[in-house]
Protein backbone atom coordinates (compact mmCIF):
# COMPACT_ATOMS: atom_id res chain seq x y z
CA UNK A 1 0.00 0.00 0.00
CA UNK A 2 2.91 2.28 0.66
CA UNK A 3 6.27 2.43 -0.58
CA UNK A 4 9.04 0.34 0.61
CA UNK A 5 13.03 1.30 0.81
CA UNK A 6 15.61 -0.36 1.70
CA UNK A 7 18.42 1.64 4.05
CA UNK A 8 21.00 2.38 1.16
CA UNK A 9 17.27 3.60 -0.98
CA UNK A 10 16.47 5.82 2.33
CA UNK A 11 20.16 7.19 2.55
CA UNK A 12 20.68 8.03 -1.43
CA UNK A 13 16.66 9.85 -1.05
CA UNK A 14 18.04 11.78 1.33
CA UNK A 15 21.28 12.54 -0.06
CA UNK A 16 19.72 13.82 -3.41
CA UNK A 17 17.09 16.01 -1.91
CA UNK A 18 19.59 17.76 0.14
CA UNK A 19 21.41 18.70 -3.71
CA UNK A 20 18.09 19.17 -4.95
CA UNK A 21 16.76 21.94 -2.31
CA UNK A 22 19.79 23.29 -0.67
CA UNK A 23 22.28 22.56 -3.18
CA UNK A 24 24.95 21.11 -0.61
CA UNK A 25 25.68 17.39 0.18
CA UNK A 26 24.92 15.79 3.14
CA UNK A 27 27.83 14.05 4.37
CA UNK A 28 27.62 12.98 7.91
CA UNK A 29 25.72 9.56 8.32
CA UNK A 30 22.06 8.66 7.52
CA UNK A 31 20.95 5.50 9.84
CA UNK A 32 17.82 3.36 10.33
CA UNK A 33 16.74 2.80 13.53
CA UNK A 34 14.15 -0.39 14.23
CA UNK A 35 13.78 0.72 17.93
CA UNK A 36 12.68 4.44 17.52
CA UNK A 37 9.16 4.11 17.38
CA UNK A 38 7.97 7.71 19.02
CA UNK A 39 9.55 9.97 15.96
CA UNK A 40 9.93 9.07 12.29
CA UNK A 41 12.73 10.90 11.59
CA UNK A 42 16.05 12.75 13.81
CA UNK A 43 18.56 15.03 13.51
CA UNK A 44 21.37 14.90 15.85
CA UNK A 45 23.96 17.67 16.85
CA UNK A 46 26.20 18.64 18.57
CA UNK A 47 27.33 22.40 20.07
CA UNK A 48 30.73 23.26 20.42
CA UNK A 49 32.45 26.69 20.86
CA UNK A 50 28.85 28.16 20.27
CA UNK A 51 28.64 26.66 16.76
CA UNK A 52 25.90 23.70 15.35
CA UNK A 53 28.00 20.44 14.45
CA UNK A 54 26.08 17.92 12.91
CA UNK A 55 26.16 14.41 13.41
CA UNK A 56 23.74 12.66 11.84
CA UNK A 57 20.30 11.56 10.63
CA UNK A 58 18.36 8.82 12.03
CA UNK A 59 15.27 7.58 10.38
CA UNK A 60 12.81 5.27 12.08
CA UNK A 61 12.35 1.81 9.98
CA UNK A 62 8.71 2.32 10.07
CA UNK A 63 8.89 5.11 8.06
CA UNK A 64 10.60 2.90 5.41
CA UNK A 65 8.94 -0.67 5.54
CA UNK A 66 5.92 -0.22 3.46
CA UNK A 67 2.88 1.34 5.89
CA UNK A 68 4.09 5.17 4.51
CA UNK A 69 3.44 7.09 1.02
CA UNK A 70 6.46 7.83 -0.76
CA UNK A 71 5.26 11.58 -0.11
CA UNK A 72 5.11 11.52 3.48
CA UNK A 73 8.67 9.90 3.33
CA UNK A 74 9.75 12.63 1.42
CA UNK A 75 8.28 15.45 3.90
CA UNK A 76 9.93 13.29 6.69
CA UNK A 77 13.12 13.93 4.51
CA UNK A 78 13.13 17.31 4.10
CA UNK A 79 11.76 17.66 7.36
CA UNK A 80 15.45 16.81 8.88
CA UNK A 81 17.07 18.24 6.09
CA UNK A 82 15.48 21.70 7.21
CA UNK A 83 16.97 21.32 10.27
CA UNK A 84 20.47 20.76 9.38
CA UNK A 85 20.62 23.53 6.90
CA UNK A 86 19.21 26.02 8.74
CA UNK A 87 21.64 24.68 11.76
CA UNK A 88 24.74 24.97 9.43
CA UNK A 89 23.72 28.51 7.89
CA UNK A 90 23.17 29.66 11.52
CA UNK A 91 19.86 30.20 11.71
CA UNK A 92 17.06 29.02 14.37
CA UNK A 93 16.13 25.45 13.70
CA UNK A 94 14.40 24.26 16.46
CA UNK A 95 11.15 22.65 15.39
CA UNK A 96 8.37 25.76 16.55
CA UNK A 97 10.93 28.49 15.88
CA UNK A 98 9.00 30.62 13.20
CA UNK A 99 11.89 30.36 10.75
CA UNK A 100 12.18 26.78 10.67
CA UNK A 101 8.11 26.50 9.93
CA UNK A 102 8.40 29.16 7.14
CA UNK A 103 10.95 27.19 5.93
CA UNK A 104 9.42 23.61 5.77
CA UNK A 105 6.35 25.34 4.55
CA UNK A 106 8.54 26.36 1.53
CA UNK A 107 10.09 23.02 0.63
CA UNK A 108 7.18 21.02 1.41
CA UNK A 109 8.08 19.04 4.32
CA UNK A 110 5.80 18.18 7.41
CA UNK A 111 5.77 19.52 10.78
CA UNK A 112 6.68 18.40 13.68
CA UNK A 113 4.04 15.33 14.96
CA UNK A 114 1.61 16.08 12.39
CA UNK A 115 2.08 13.20 10.12
CA UNK A 116 -0.63 10.21 11.33
CA UNK A 117 0.59 6.92 12.09
CA UNK A 118 -0.68 4.18 9.75
CA UNK A 119 0.06 0.66 8.59
CA UNK A 120 -0.95 -2.46 11.35
CA UNK A 121 -1.41 -0.79 14.88
CA UNK A 122 -2.57 -2.57 17.77
CA UNK A 123 -5.61 -0.61 19.44
CA UNK A 124 -7.59 -0.63 22.76
CA UNK A 125 -11.40 -0.70 22.29
CA UNK A 126 -14.85 0.26 24.08
CA UNK A 127 -16.09 -3.18 25.85
CA UNK A 128 -19.21 -2.06 25.07
CA UNK A 129 -19.68 0.12 22.17
CA UNK A 130 -16.39 -1.44 20.59
CA UNK A 131 -14.97 2.25 19.23
CA UNK A 132 -11.64 2.60 19.07
CA UNK A 133 -10.23 4.39 22.32
CA UNK A 134 -6.28 3.54 21.51
CA UNK A 135 -4.15 2.74 18.82
CA UNK A 136 -0.35 2.04 18.93
CA UNK A 137 2.20 -0.23 16.70
CA UNK A 138 3.49 -1.73 20.36
CA UNK A 139 0.83 -4.77 21.30
CA UNK A 140 1.75 -4.23 24.82
CA UNK A 141 0.99 -0.35 25.22
CA UNK A 142 -2.27 -1.39 23.67
CA UNK A 143 -2.70 -4.30 25.87
CA UNK A 144 -1.57 -2.54 29.08
CA UNK A 145 -4.06 1.41 27.73
CA UNK A 146 -7.39 0.24 29.32
CA UNK A 147 -6.15 -0.59 33.20
CA UNK A 148 -6.66 2.62 34.59
CA UNK A 149 -9.28 4.07 32.44
CA UNK A 150 -12.76 3.45 31.29
CA UNK A 151 -13.78 4.79 28.08
CA UNK A 152 -15.01 8.01 27.26
CA UNK A 153 -18.16 7.01 25.74
CA UNK A 154 -19.77 4.34 27.77
CA UNK A 155 -17.62 4.48 30.84
CA UNK A 156 -17.04 1.12 30.16
CA UNK A 157 -13.84 -1.18 30.64
CA UNK A 158 -11.23 -1.03 28.00
CA UNK A 159 -9.81 -3.80 26.63
CA UNK A 160 -7.55 -5.03 24.01
CA UNK A 161 -8.87 -5.05 20.30
CA UNK A 162 -6.57 -6.53 18.07
CA UNK A 163 -5.38 -5.03 15.11
CA UNK A 164 -5.97 -2.74 12.34
CA UNK A 165 -4.56 -1.23 9.57
CA UNK A 166 -4.75 1.95 8.47
CA UNK A 167 -3.78 3.83 5.44
CA UNK A 168 -1.42 6.47 4.83
CA UNK A 169 -3.39 9.94 4.64
CA UNK A 170 -1.34 12.37 5.39
CA UNK A 171 -1.39 15.81 3.80
CA UNK A 172 0.31 18.74 5.30
CA UNK A 173 -0.09 20.29 7.85
CA UNK A 174 0.42 24.07 7.95
CA UNK A 175 1.13 25.41 11.00
CA UNK A 176 2.89 28.29 10.20
CA UNK A 177 -0.12 31.01 11.01
CA UNK A 178 0.02 29.12 14.97
CA UNK A 179 3.85 29.35 15.02
CA UNK A 180 4.43 33.42 13.31
CA UNK A 181 1.49 33.75 17.05
CA UNK A 182 3.77 32.79 19.08
CA UNK A 183 6.82 34.14 17.53
CA UNK A 184 5.35 37.56 17.70
CA UNK A 185 4.02 37.26 21.13
CA UNK A 186 7.66 36.15 22.40
CA UNK A 187 9.65 38.65 20.04
CA UNK A 188 11.43 36.16 19.39
CA UNK A 189 15.27 37.05 18.10
CA UNK A 190 17.91 35.21 16.51
CA UNK A 191 20.59 34.20 19.17
CA UNK A 192 22.33 31.35 17.90
CA UNK A 193 26.53 32.17 17.66
CA UNK A 194 27.92 30.87 14.61
CA UNK A 195 30.91 32.19 12.97
CA UNK A 196 29.72 34.03 9.81
CA UNK A 197 31.16 36.04 7.32
CA UNK A 198 29.57 37.68 5.10
CA UNK A 199 30.55 37.19 1.59
CA UNK A 200 31.72 40.36 0.07
CA UNK A 201 33.74 39.49 -2.80
CA UNK A 202 32.27 38.77 -5.85
CA UNK A 203 33.11 35.76 -8.30
CA UNK A 204 36.68 36.08 -10.18
CA UNK A 205 37.28 32.90 -11.48
CA UNK A 206 35.21 31.23 -14.77
CA UNK A 207 35.35 27.72 -14.64
CA UNK A 208 33.05 25.32 -16.10
CA UNK A 209 32.51 24.83 -12.17
CA UNK A 210 31.10 27.94 -11.13
CA UNK A 211 31.17 28.82 -6.86
CA UNK A 212 27.22 28.23 -7.12
CA UNK A 213 27.63 24.16 -7.80
CA UNK A 214 29.68 23.92 -4.57
CA UNK A 215 28.39 26.25 -1.93
CA UNK A 216 25.26 28.75 -1.35
CA UNK A 217 25.24 31.47 1.11
CA UNK A 218 22.79 31.52 3.66
CA UNK A 219 21.52 34.88 4.86
CA UNK A 220 24.48 35.42 6.72
CA UNK A 221 26.78 34.55 4.04
CA UNK A 222 29.33 30.98 4.06
CA UNK A 223 29.58 29.42 7.48
CA UNK A 224 32.19 27.59 8.70
CA UNK A 225 30.37 24.43 9.72
CA UNK A 226 28.95 24.69 6.05
CA UNK A 227 32.23 25.08 4.04
CA UNK A 228 33.85 22.16 6.07
CA UNK A 229 32.29 19.81 3.92
CA UNK A 230 33.14 21.22 0.71
CA UNK A 231 36.83 21.36 2.07
CA UNK A 232 36.95 17.88 2.42
CA UNK A 233 35.28 17.04 -0.46
CA UNK A 234 37.97 19.40 -2.65
CA UNK A 235 40.52 17.25 -0.59
CA UNK A 236 38.90 13.91 -1.35
CA UNK A 237 38.73 15.02 -5.36
CA UNK A 238 42.50 16.48 -5.43
CA UNK A 239 40.55 19.15 -6.70
CA UNK A 240 42.68 22.62 -7.04
CA UNK A 241 39.09 24.35 -8.81
CA UNK A 242 37.34 24.10 -5.86
CA UNK A 243 39.50 24.97 -3.64
CA UNK A 244 40.21 28.49 -5.95
CA UNK A 245 36.63 28.88 -6.05
CA UNK A 246 36.37 28.86 -2.43
CA UNK A 247 39.50 31.20 -1.73
CA UNK A 248 38.17 33.45 -4.56
CA UNK A 249 34.77 33.54 -3.10
CA UNK A 250 35.64 33.07 0.64
CA UNK A 251 38.52 33.89 1.38
CA UNK A 252 37.67 35.16 5.21
CA UNK A 253 35.99 31.77 5.79
CA UNK A 254 37.89 29.10 3.99
CA UNK A 255 40.95 30.70 5.56
CA UNK A 256 39.13 30.43 9.05
CA UNK A 257 38.05 26.80 8.58
CA UNK A 258 41.46 25.95 7.41
CA UNK A 259 42.33 26.44 10.67
CA UNK A 260 40.66 23.86 12.20
CA UNK A 261 41.82 21.13 10.33
CA UNK A 262 44.63 18.37 10.99
CA UNK A 263 48.16 18.47 9.53
CA UNK A 264 47.41 16.06 6.83
CA UNK A 265 44.60 18.10 5.50
CA UNK A 266 46.17 21.67 5.65
CA UNK A 267 49.11 20.37 3.59
CA UNK A 268 47.23 18.90 0.96
CA UNK A 269 45.46 22.63 0.81
CA UNK A 270 48.80 23.95 1.03
CA UNK A 271 49.14 21.93 -2.06
CA UNK A 272 45.97 22.51 -3.91
CA UNK A 273 45.85 26.50 -3.44
CA UNK A 274 48.82 26.60 -5.40
CA UNK A 275 47.62 26.62 -9.06
ZN1 LIG B 1 11.81 18.31 13.92
ZN1 LIG C 1 -18.28 2.85 24.11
Amino acid sequence: MGTRLNNREIVNLTRELSKEIYNTEFIYPITVSARMTNTLGYFQYRRMKGQILPTKIQFSAFLIDGRHNLSTIKSVIKHELAHWYLAITGQRFSDGDYVFEKEIKRIGASSTNTIQSCGTMHTAVCSKCGSVRYRNYSETRAKNYGKNRTSGCCGARIVYGGTIIIEDENKLVDTTEKVVKKHIEKKEEPVLKVATIEATTKPTIKNKLSISDIITPGPKGITNVQINPVIRKAVEENSKEIISLLISNYPDVYYSAKKYFGKIIKSKLDKLEVS
